[in-house]
């Protein structure tokens, strides 16, 4: 508990590919993807925490793609 976590982990809807965000330049609900440089909505949060652990979580992910939905379920507290 305590602080909010200061990263999220979201998941590209060009690319498909997900990534580590910071959780402050958010405010606009729109983010670019650091792969493919696409601007998007904010839709689904896949996960949150410290940047290391957001990685990690990411790296996960995109090795996992095709289970991805099962991770759904990570951090499911925030949803826009
Ligand atoms: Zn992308």
């Amino acid at each position: 508990g305590g602080m909010a976590p200061p990263f999220w982990a979201l998941r590209c809807c060009r690319c498909r590919l997900f990534q580590v965000q910071q959780v402050g330049a958010k405010r606009s609900g729109k983010w670019s993807c650091s792969v493919c440089g696409q601007r998007q909505a904010l839709q689904k949060i896949y996960g949150q925490g410290s940047g290391p652990d957001c990685r990690h979580h990411v790296q996960k992910l995109n090795l996992l793609q095709g289970e991805a939905e099962e991770a759904i379920g990570w951090t499911p507290r925030y949803s826009v």
